[in-house]
């Protein structure tokens, strides 16, 4: 890109070039031919003159001598004919009856010997009569030759300078320009190879507001969504591997045990196996559910109006004879409508999953849900009366296959990771307030809209 870029200016450098030269040649042109100009409107005069000194058909010899030296003063060797073709009079001969003081300022002034041009022929009229013929060629002037000379010279040194100022100007800022346009792409393309070869933490700065930093920017954002894909298929594959190792084991163990016939009491090692296998099954739902939510990252939020005291409410009914199972109470205890824009089913796996967090570590008392609106969020709040967290657990619960006690209570450490993706996917925030053996109190904030 660099190099065509590079290539275009040169392009446009070259045209400005050759403009620059067609210019000059215009001016030199226009300049002999005003040069011309006024050596024809001289002769004019000169033939006026001339025809001036012919009266009742005689030539008037004084006319017709001041007429040649005023023409060789404008530079111009004349001749002057009749109509039968002598010649009357002449430069050279008027130049020979000139004083020496004058005949010497003529020879500073022309080149008087030099004179080589061919003589244009200019008819003498009178009374519309050709009366006789004036010859003219010019005298090589010797000042006014130096000034023409000068003129053109310093004309075309103006030109070269001012050439070579554009030309070399250009092109140092074509090749800063081609460095400054292309850098950025540069920069993609190089940013591009590196994730090509599996850095997906390779990024680009986007300077400007134009289609380059805009493509800067869809292209880091590309590349964050790559990064977290590949992050978390790697944790995801070092936190199966190491759930799946304790079940395999013990199956393994046990299969072994009775095929060897080591083990006595046959049943309990198939129930063995088998609840080591219910395990599997779980950890397997457990694993595609923190998948889902984890891909959802990827897919676009399905919001709808929501009437959340109602939702809320829906979710605790459904839940309810799970709590009275426990003698545990379940409430929502704001009465007040709030209507609210939000990607419902994701709404109800967070909710969901908290409260039955708060229903597995609750023994007694119960859990009561809260809600309102907080500037441009909405919140919901969760508080159980069970076990709490440890203070130095809590920035931990989140973390997947994460669990405070390994307690065999069914669960995998994979509920509130869910939670927290999702909040995350959803623009909001999740936050925990818990003591040990007072209760939590869990609470997610999501924009209204
Ligand atoms: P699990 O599926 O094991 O419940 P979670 O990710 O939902 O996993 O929770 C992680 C850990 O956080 C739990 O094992 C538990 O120790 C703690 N925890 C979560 N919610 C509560 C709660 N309401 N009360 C006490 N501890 C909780």
């Amino acid at each position: 890109m660099k190099t065509k870029i590079f290539l275009a200016f040169l392009v446009v450098i070259f045209t400005a070039l050759l403009s620059n030269f067609l210019f000059e040649w215009f001016i030199m042109r226009d300049f002999e031919n005003y040069i011309s100009g006024v050596k024809e409107d001289q002769v004019y005069w000169i033939t006026a003159s001339a025809e001036s000194g012919y009266e009742n058909g005689q030539w008037n010899d004084a006319v017709l001598s001041e007429t040649v030296h005023w023409a060789m003063m404008m530079g111009l060797d004349i001749r002057i004919l009749n109509a039968d073709g002598h010649e009357i009079t002449s430069s050279p001969q008027i130049m020979e009856s000139l004083s020496p003081v004058m005949k010497k300022r003529m020879e500073g002034l022309f080149h008087v010997e030099k004179t080589t041009g061919v003589f244009q022929e200019y008819p003498l009229y009178h009374q519309g009569e050709i009366i006789g013929m004036l010859s003219s060629r010019p005298f090589q002037k010797k000042e006014i030759a130096e000034k023409e000379r000068v003129f053109k010279k310093r004309t075309r040194s103006f030109l070269l300078i001012s050439f070579l100022i554009a030309g070399i100007g250009s092109l140092i800022i074509a090749l800063f320009l081609s460095q400054y346009l292309s850098k950025p792409v540069t920069e993609l393309r190089m940013a591009a190879e590196k994730i090509t070869q599996g850095d997906f933490s390779a990024r680009t700065v986007a300077r400007t507001s134009d289609e380059v930093g805009k493509l800067s920017v869809v292209f880091n954002s590309m590349a964050e969504s790559l990064q977290k894909e590949e992050q978390l298929r790697k944790q995801l594959m070092s936190n199966i591997a190491h759930e799946l190792r304790t079940p395999l084991t013990i199956i393994k163990t046990q299969a072994e045990a009775i095929a060897d016939g080591v083990v006595t009491d046959r049943e309990q090692g198939l129930e063995n196996i088998s609840s080591e296998i219910g395990k599997l099954v779980r950890l397997v739902k457990g694993i595609e559910d923190v998948t889902t939510a984890e891909a959802s990252f990827f897919s676009r939020l399905e919001e709808t109006e929501l009437n959340l005291r109602e939702f809320l409410i829906g979710i605790a009914h459904e839940l309810r004879p799970l709590f009275d199972g426990k003698n545990l109470s379940i409430e929502v205890l704001d009465d007040k409508d709030l209507s609210v824009t939000a990607d419902a089913e994701k709404l109800e796996i967070i909710i969901r999953n908290l409260l039955s967090n708060a229903l597995k570590f609750t023994s007694k008392g119960g859990v009561s849900i809260f809600y309102g609106k907080e500037k441009a969020r909405f919140f919901i709040e969760i508080r159980d009366t069970g076990k709490g967290i440890p203070e130095e657990n809590i920035p931990l619960i989140f973390n997947r296959f994460y669990r405070v006690e390994k307690a065999d209570d069914g669960g995998l450490g994979l509920g509130l990771a869910i939670v927290k993706e999702l909040v995350t996917v959803m623009h909001g925030e999740i936050s925990v307030e818990s003591k040990p053996g007072e209760g939590s109190r869990f609470t997610i904030f999501l924009p209204l809209s």
